[in-house]
């Protein structure tokens, strides 16, 4: 009888904005770990999902889009990325049916060079038609020899199985990395401030939610319900006001919003309180940065 080993490692989940790597690692993990949103940089820090059986664990981590940075908060959001291909032990190369081919050169240059296995996923497959997709397929296949291609569709939820078996197939014998209850190394509170800046993305336009970050001051547990205090900063006076809205309204949709589904993620009555605060240009002010938890290169 052949000895079991304990499988473990670390399924990193790379790609530019917008392609669904956020999605698919919800599908992988099988909780709402990840916001998702239809804007590019929802996923600002590196975000951990955890999955345990008795004999493996697989720790995904979900990186913010690749991109150039042009502000402090986007350099740091950079590092997270690219630290995502040097410790993995599985890299998940995200794609989409619309993105152009050539869109990072860069970054896939980095990609073929991986030490680790690739699996180059081509995402949203329900958008086109099978003869477009097989010449997809055999374009990538040029660009990414190496990899093995997998193409699925986040949404829908097809073909995850063969990547997620796939991805155990690739996994190193190892014990764990975390403990084996773990779903995520995330606090509870950094969901609140997450399921917060969804709701800011989805219901403010343009320049609002890139400018806001939100903060839990208090985060208070009893047997029935949890009494969240958070704090909403912005950069300027004029981003509050448009934060708060005529009459408050704004920022009680929001907090409705924002409400509703922390009571699903938490299965308990949520009491929320929420405040707005400006942080003169918070996003260039290292203290500001770290605070948040980014890191802060120099
Ligand atoms: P990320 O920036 O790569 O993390 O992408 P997200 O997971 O946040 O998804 C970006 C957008 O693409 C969202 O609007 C998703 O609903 C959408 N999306 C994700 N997967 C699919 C898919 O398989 N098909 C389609 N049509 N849209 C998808
Ligand atoms: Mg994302």
């Amino acid at each position: 009888m052949a000895v079991q080993k304990h499988k473990s490692g670390f399924v990193n989940i790379i790609g530019n904005p917008n392609v669904g790597k956020s999605t698919l690692m919800n599908c992988l993990v099988g909780e709402r770990i990840s916001i998702i949103t239809s804007k590019a940089q929802t996923t600002r820090h590196r975000i951990l999902g955890i999955v345990n059986t008795e004999d493996m664990q697989i720790v995904y981590s979900d990186t913010p889009g690749v991109l150039h940075p042009n502000y402090k908060l986007q350099q740091s959001m950079l590092s997270f990325s690219q630290s995502a291909l040097s410790d993995a032990d599985v890299l998940l190369y995200v794609t989409d049916v619309v993105e152009k081919l050539d869109k990072n050169e860069e970054f896939l240059l980095k990609v073929r060079q991986a030490q680790c296995p690739v699996l180059l996923l081509i995402n949203k497959i329900d958008l086109i038609d099978q003869p477009t997709l097989e010449k997809l397929v055999e374009q990538w296949h040029g660009l990414l020899p190496e990899a093995e291609i997998i193409p699925l569709s986040a949404l829908s939820k097809f073909n995850i199985e063969p990547i997620r078996k796939r991805v155990v197939e690739l996994l190193p014998v190892s014990p764990p990395y975390f403990e084996k209850d773990a779903l995520t190394d995330r606090p509870a509170r950094f969901f609140v401030t997450e399921i917060i800046r969804e709701k800011i993305l989805l219901y403010y336009q343009k320049e609002i939610p890139y400018a806001t970050e939100a903060v839990v001051e208090l985060f208070e547990e009893s047997k029935d319900k949890i009494h969240i205090k958070a704090i909403i900063i912005v950069e300027r006076e004029t981003q509050k006001g448009i934060i708060i809205g005529h009459q408050g309204q704004a920022l009680k949709k929001v907090g409705t919003m924002a409400r509703k589904d922390l009571e699903l993620f938490f299965e308990k009555k949520i009491f929320l309180e929420m405040y707005v605060k400006v942080e003169k240009d918070w996003r260039n002010r290292d203290n500001m940065l770290k605070a948040f938890g980014y890191q802060v290169s120099d």
